[in-house]
């Protein structure tokens, strides 16, 4: 397993795959078993690493994870064989805002593919959370640069930047969820609904 896991740390620094940092896998991985998480829903496989490891953390976990590159998703499906956890994580070939999964409820929804389209995952998947559940959103400080904009130095980087800024006044306003922010690895919210008076691990 963790040999498994190294190979994938080395391809994505090689390739430049971005992967969930050390710390808000950790953070995931405690609300999943504080909660005692059995279903996620991920949106952005790339190569299956951030699924491997919370997968592996807990055995009765089963993971949905969207993946719409056909590289990465190829490279996911080796890994997640490689790692021996292929009863555990299903992989779908989609893109998430095309993908079909009438009839499936999860516990946890996290949120890590096109930045641009936050909102639009958040209010397409939020009809797919079981009440009790929670949306896990990554990389809300892309890199540091929502506090620091002078930093910024093309429009594109701009333009993403400003997309993560309204999905967080729209998370803010949201009054069916409420949301807390976390300044953890490339910073992380959770979402639960008002009526989730239960939920651990989030204070
Ligand atoms: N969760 C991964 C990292 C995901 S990086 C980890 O931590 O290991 C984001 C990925 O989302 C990329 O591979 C990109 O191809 C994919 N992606 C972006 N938008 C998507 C969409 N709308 N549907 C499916 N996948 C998407
Ligand atoms: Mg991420």
């Amino acid at each position: 397993m963790n040999e498994c896991i190294k190979e994938m740390e080395h391809y994505a620094e090689a390739n430049n795959v971005p992967i969930i940092e050390k710390d808000s896998i950790e953070f995931i991985n405690k609300y999943i078993k504080l909660n005692d998480v059995k279903t996620v829903l991920e949106i952005g496989t790339a190569i299956g690493y951030s699924a491997i490891m919370m997968a592996k953390e807990k055995k009765d976990l089963e993971i949905v994870t969207i993946e719409r590159d056909d590289k990465r998703y190829r490279e996911a499906i080796k890994n997640i064989k490689q790692c021996e956890l292929d009863d555990q994580i299903e992989v779908v070939f989609n893109d998430a805002l095309d993908a079909n999964l009438a009839g499936y409820k999860f516990d946890l929804i996290f949120i890590d593919g096109a930045k641009s389209s936050y909102i639009k995952y958040f209010d397409k998947f939020r009809y797919y959370l079981n009440d009790n559940g929670a949306i896990i959103t990554d990389n809300l400080a892309f890199h540091g640069l929502v506090e620091n904009k002078d930093l910024i130095e093309s429009k594109n980087v701009q333009g993403l930047v400003n997309k993560i800024e309204n999905y967080i006044e729209y998370l803010k306003e949201n009054e069916e969820f409420i949301t807390k922010f976390f300044d953890i690895g490339d910073g992380l919210s959770v979402s639960y609904k008002t009526s989730n008076e239960n939920i651990q691990g989030i204070n």
